[in-house]
């Protein structure tokens, strides 16, 4: 295949919770528009990478790039800022709001105009209002979602609201996608949504997709690399179905 453009890079990245490592010098290279895949089993370190790539947890060693920017240590909102939308294990929707209002909320919390803006320049902030709700219409369509669009988060199925975080992550126009777990709690047809959806995604969006997932089989289907953790080290990074013959993650796997 050819060489793509780097979109995110981890270097050495380590990170401890009190007297527990849970990253132990961890490296990753993520190339731009490849589906890369994030696997292990529990407890390997999975979400604290994440979390590292995306402020919550800052590394307390090792350098994280995105696009060519050094951004380890950069706090969640200014990630999200720089192009890197995230969706959580447990869905964490805005409870009590509409479907509509919950992927508008991911348009206004990243590229929200400050108020004092908005007060000198009310054109400008009420054009970019407009421009945001054709943007969050744009992603109900993508994602079918016209027939919940006003129903209340908390009421329609998991499949469903799982589709809008992926949504309110989308409205942010992101150039890498974080996804965490997407197909838990689904059913085989949720899954091959999900599935069709996040190739479609690369294709025509151009994303960068960094995917968590437990289900062997969707992680050889879709991701181009993968990188195995175990135990908070990389045991293996490479094409999805090489690193996942590799006999060091068999034995993770077999061995638990
Ligand atoms: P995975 O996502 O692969 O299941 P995690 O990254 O969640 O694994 O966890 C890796 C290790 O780090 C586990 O031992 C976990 O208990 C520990 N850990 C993760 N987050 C925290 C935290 N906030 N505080 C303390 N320990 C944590």
């Amino acid at each position: 295949a050819a060489v793509r453009p780097e979109a995110l890079a981890c270097e050495n990245v380590s990170r401890w919770f009190g007297g527990l490592q849970a990253l132990k010098s961890v490296s990753i290279r993520v190339g731009q528009g490849e589906i890369f895949g994030l696997v292990g089993p529990n407890g390997s370190g999975k979400t604290t990478l994440v979390n590292a790539i995306t402020g919550f947890y800052p590394p307390q060693e090792g350098s994280i790039r995105l696009h060519g920017d050094r951004i380890e240590g950069t706090r969640p909102h200014k990630v999200a800022r720089m192009g890197v939308a995230r969706t959580f294990q447990n869905v964490a929707l805005f409870r009590g709001m509409s479907v509509l209002d919950n992927i508008l909320m991911g348009r206004h919390i990243f590229m929200r105009p400050s108020a004092l803006a908005a007060f000198f320049y009310p054109v400008w902030a009420e054009r970019a209002e407009i421009e945001n709700r054709r943007k969050v219409e744009d992603v109900i369509d993508l994602l079918q979602l016209q027939s919940v669009r006003d129903e209340h988060v908390d009421t329609i199925p998991l499949g469903l609201q799982k589709r809008v975080e992926l949504a309110r992550a989308l409205a942010a126009e992101p150039r890498l996608l974080v996804l965490d777990e997407p197909m838990a709690g689904m059913n085989q047809e949720e899954k091959e949504y999900m599935v069709r959806f996040i190739l479609d995604a690369r294709e025509e969006l151009g994303l960068t997709v960094l995917l968590i997932e437990h289900h062997l089989d969707v992680v050889t289907a879709i991701c181009d690399r993968v990188v195995v953790l175990n135990n908070g080290k990389a045991i293996a990074e490479g094409p999805a179905r090489e690193a996942m013959s590799d006999p060091a993650v068999v034995a993770a796997y077999i061995g638990g």
